[in-house]
């Protein structure tokens, strides 16, 4: 660790809401580990100290717990505003509050970056994109999306969060950077938060049939998370508001993930076939042209190699788990 006598002053101070969160804790890695001072805000609802626990003592890092529905006081050079709970299963428990996270904490930012100046670079999805009648999703595309349906506080409450961050733009000039994500894995994903690549490493790991949902012929395309945080840091450090799509363009079958997920943890495993949950899209794929163009940024990392990586992170928890289980 560094003395406290060797940390630059003038060290560049970062907030991170969502921080303890599975791609905030990556982002957070990757700031102190270029020099950055780093403040995380969480609540804790979906995120855990354990993702951020080596960071915890560092002179350069602070930890706040703190829900971004209330307002905040700091001063910070640049916001990167993540926290809100991004699995179905997480943002569909208390949907109220996903809709009040997403609307009044990026408000709330918005408020912090005005009064200190500080450049916001705000977290949406491809949900803003619904269930699409436009493929691949270029961000031109205005989405198809149900309001008022049971993702509709997620999706909803992103689309009003990107309306509030053109508007402060437009009205008080506040520097914003929008980032529509589209389907992210990696370590440090929740066991129990029901995403599909979490959901087939831990039922393959465990010997039990991989739940299908519907007919599995729905596509997504899937982005390795050390991908993603290069996008993120690349979209903040650029010149261009966005919105701008950060996902990987290659596109899987649900089936096709399956299968990989079976050949690769041989456990002799089948698939089984779930309800289909109401307003799933059924297609999704960003068109990346924009980050290409604009920063130089395209993801690195093809599935089979993250799922790799992945699983071996979900297979190490998985063996510790069992160890404590047999004590
Ligand atoms: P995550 O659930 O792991 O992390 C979200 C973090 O925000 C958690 O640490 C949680 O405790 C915190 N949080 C939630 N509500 C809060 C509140 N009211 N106040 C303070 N902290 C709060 O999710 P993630 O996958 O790391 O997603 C991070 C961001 O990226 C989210 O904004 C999500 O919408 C967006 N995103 C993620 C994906 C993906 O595939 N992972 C896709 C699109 C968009
Ligand atoms: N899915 C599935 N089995 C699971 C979990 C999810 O077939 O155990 C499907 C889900 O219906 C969706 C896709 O996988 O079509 C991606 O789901 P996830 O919740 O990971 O992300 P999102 O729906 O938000 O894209």
């Amino acid at each position: 660790m560094e003395k406290y006598e060797e940390i630059e002053q003038d060290s560049e101070v970062v907030l991170v809401t969502g921080g303890a969160g599975f791609v905030g804790s990556h982002l957070v890695d990757r700031l102190m580990e270029s020099g950055k001072t780093v403040i995380v805000i969480d609540n804790l609802y979906t995120g855990r100290k354990r993702n951020i626990f080596k960071w915890l003592n560092h002179p350069r890092f602070e930890f706040i717990r703190h829900d971004v529905v209330e307002p905040i006081k700091l001063q910070v050079d640049k916001i990167y505003h993540l926290a809100c709970p991004a699995s179905p299963v997480h943002y569909q428990s208390d949907p109220i509050k996903t809709t009040m996270t997403s609307v009044w904490g990026t408000r709330n930012m918005l408020e912090l970056a005005k009064e200190t100046g500080a450049r916001l670079l705000f977290s949406s999805t491809s949900e803003v994109y619904g269930d699409p009648h436009v493929h691949p999703q270029t961000e031109s595309y205005w989405g198809h999306v149900n309001p008022i349906g049971i993702r509709s506080c997620y999706d909803e409450g992103k689309r009003c969060a990107e309306t509030l961050m053109f508007d402060y733009h437009r009205t008080h000039n506040v520097d914003i950077r929008v980032a529509r994500i589209f389907n992210t894995y990696g370590p440090r994903m929740m066991e129990n938060d029901g995403r599909v690549v979490s959901n087939f490493i831990i039922q393959a790991l465990d010997g039990k049939d991989l739940t299908v949902y519907g007919d599995g012929k729905q596509t997504r395309s899937f982005c390795y998370v050390d991908d993603l945080v290069s996008g993120l840091i690349a979209l903040m450090e650029g010149n261009i508001t966005g919105p701008v799509n950060l996902g990987n363009p290659t596109e899987f079958t649900i089936m096709e993930l399956a299968n990989l997920v079976k050949e690769k943890i041989k456990n002799n495993v089948n698939v089984c076939y779930e309800k289909i949950p109401q307003d799933d899209p059924k297609q999704r794929k960003p068109d990346i042209s924009l980050a290409k163009k604009e920063f130089n940024w395209e993801p690195k990392i093809p599935l089979t190699k993250g799922l790799d990586l992945t699983i071996e992170y979900f297979a190490k928890r998985y063996e510790s788990q069992k160890k404590k289980e047999s004590e």
